[in-house]
C-alpha cells in the first residue's frame, strides 16, 4: 500500500501539529508516547479512566469510553493516524476511526488476536508458510463439542475465548469431568481446550511491518512466567539455541505478512521437548502491539520496540535495531510493595538504583496492588555474567521471582 509519511514536527495548513493517537491509556500506551514525543509528534490518548498512565503525559487526553462516538471523533479530529496498545479495544471503534485515518494494527488483526478460536485459526492458516503450528486444540463453544473432545487432549488446559490475559480465564484440566466442570464454572462461554504440552522454555518474537510491506525485528526473547504472568525476560546472545532463534523469527514475520499486519506484533512460543537436543517450536499467542517482553529495547538497543511501532504508523522507515547491550529485565508487580506481614513500604530504591546498569522504569500508578504491573527493570551491561550477577542483586533486594529458572 502506498502511504505518505507523516513526519514529526510538521504543521499542517490549518496549524494542526503533526499528532499521533492511541487507544488505551496503560503503561504500552505511555512508552508509546515517550517515544512519539521524543521525535517530535503531538499525541492523543483515548482512555476513560483520568489517572491513566499515558494519558497523563500525553498533549491530549480523551476521557471517554472506547466505543463513544464523541470521543472517537474527536480522536479522528486530532490525529493523522491511529494505534491501540491493548487487543481489547473493540474493534468496530478501529474500523471507525479507519473511515478517515490510518488505523495500524487495522480492525482484522485485532481482532484475529482477540478471540483465542480466531488466533488459533489464523495459525493453522499460516502453518505452511511459518513452519510451526500451535499446539493440539480443540473448540468448545456447545455441548456437543464439549462431548466430542478427544481424549488425547487430555489433560489440557481450557482457556476462554475472549478476554484471557496474564493467566487469567485459564483453568487446567486433567479429565473429562474436570473439564464438564471447568466449562460450566466459566459459565459456558466459548472456550478453547489446549493439550497440556512439555515445556522445555517459552520465547517471543517482536516484529514491525510497514504499510509497504517492509519488516524488521528483534531477535527473540527468553521469557520465564510465574503464576501466569511475565516474570523475567533474558534478552542476549545463546539465550536460547540458535536454529530455533532464526525459525521463532522466521515464522512471526510469516506470520504477519499473512494477514498484511501493520505496526508492531509481538508472537508468544512454547520450546517443547520432543527429544531432540533444541526442543521443537510451538506457537501460542500474538499480541498486536509493542509487548512487555520487548521492554528491554528501549535500554539494550539502539531503536525501541515503541520506536518501531511510531515508525510503523506513521509510514518512516523502520531500521532493523541493533542490540548493543545484553539485557534482562524483571517485571515489577504491585506484590514488591508490601512487606511480608501485608503492610505498604516504599520498595528499597535507594539500594537498587545504586546498582550498575539498572534502569528504573515506573508506569505512574497510584495504587500498587498484588499483581498490577507497576513497572520494571532494565539490567544492561558489558557481558552477560555481569548483567546475571547485579539482576540476581536486585532481585534479592526485591523479593522478585523467577531468576532462578535462568540457566
Ligand atoms: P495469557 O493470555 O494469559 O498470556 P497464555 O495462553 O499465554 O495466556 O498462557 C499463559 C501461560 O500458561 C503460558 O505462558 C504458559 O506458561 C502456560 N501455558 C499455556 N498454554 C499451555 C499449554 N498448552 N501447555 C503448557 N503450558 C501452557
Ligand atoms: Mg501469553
Amino acid at each position: 500500500m502506498s502511504f505518505s509519511p507523516i513526519f514529526p514536527g510538521s504543521v499542517d495548513a490549518s496549524g494542526q501539529p503533526a499528532t499521533l493517537g492511541v487507544m488505551g491509556g496503560g503503561q504500552l500506551g505511555r512508552m508509546f508516547v515517550h517515544a512519539a514525543q521524543r521525535l517530535g509528534y503531538f499525541t492523543a490518548v483515548l482512555d476513560p479512566d483520568p489517572q491513566s498512565p499515558a494519558g497523563c503525559v500525553s498533549h491530549h487526553h480523551i476521557q471517554t469510553g472506547y466505543s463513544d462516538g464523541k470521543g472517537l471523533k474527536q480522536l479522528v479530529s486530532l490525529c493523522a493516524a491511529v494505534t491501540t496498545e491493548f487487543e481489547n479495544v473493540p474493534a468496530d471503534a478501529l474500523q471507525a476511526l479507519a473511515v478517515s485515518r490510518p488505523v495500524a494494527p487495522d480492525a482484522a488483526a485485532v481482532a484475529i488476536a482477540q478471540n483465542r478460536i480466531e488466533e488459533k485459526a489464523h495459525f493453522t492458516a499460516s502453518a505452511g508458510v511459518a513452519g510451526v503450528t500451535c499446539a493440539p486444540y480443540a473448540v468448545i463453544e456447545t455441548p456437543t463439542q464439549l462431548a466430542a473432545v478427544p481424549a488425547d487432549l487430555l489433560p489440557g488446559i481450557l482457556k476462554t475465548a475472549r478476554m484471557g490475559y496474564d493467566g487469567k480465564g485459564q483453568v487446567r484440566v486433567a479429565n473429562m469431568a474436570e473439564l464438564t466442570a471447568a466449562w460450566a464454572d466459566l459459565k459456558g462461554v466459548p472456550c478453547v481446550l489446549e493439550k497440556l504440552l512439555p515445556l522445555k522454555a517459552e520465547c517471543s518474537v517482536i516484529v514491525a511491518r510497514g504499510w509497504d510491506g517492509a519488516i524488521t525485528g528483534f531477535t527473540p526473547q527468553y521469557n520465564v512466567h510465574v503464576g501466569g504472568i511475565l516474570a523475567v525476560t533474558a534478552a542476549y546472545e545463546g539465550n536460547m539455541p540458535s536454529a530455533l532463534a532464526l525459525r521463532a523469527r522466521s515464522a512471526t514475520e510469516s506470520i504477519a505478512s499473512h494477514i498484511g499486519y501493520v505496526g508492531v506484533l509481538c508472537v508468544e512460543f512454547f520450546v517443547i521437548d520432543d527429544g531432540s537436543a533444541d526442543g521443537a517450536l510451538v506457537v501460542n499467542e500474538m499480541a498486536p502491539r509493542p509487548h512487555n517482553s520487548g521492554h528491554y529495547t528501549m535500554d539494550a538497543c539502539d531503536v525501541s520496540q515503541f520506536d518501531l511501532q511510531v515508525h510503523a504508523m506513521a509510514g518512516l522507515p523502520l531500521p532493523a535495531p541493533r542490540q548493543h547491550s545484553p539485557a534482562i529485565m524483571l517485571n515489577l508487580l504491585g506484590d514488591v510493595w508490601f512487606d511480608a506481614a501485608g503492610q505498604l513500604r516504599t520498595p528499597d530504591w535507594q539500594a537498587v538504583l545504586a546498582l550498575p546498569g539498572i534502569h528504573l522504569h515506573l508506569y505512574g500508578k497510584l495504587e500498587a496492588r498484588a499483581g498490577r504491573k507497576m513497572g520494571h527493570l532494565t539490567i544492561t551491561g558489558a557481558d552477560i555474567a555481569g548483567v546475571k550477577a547485579v539482576a540476581r542483586q536486585a532481585a534479592q533486594i526485591l523479593a522478585l521471582p523467577g531468576l532462578d529458572q535462568l540457566e
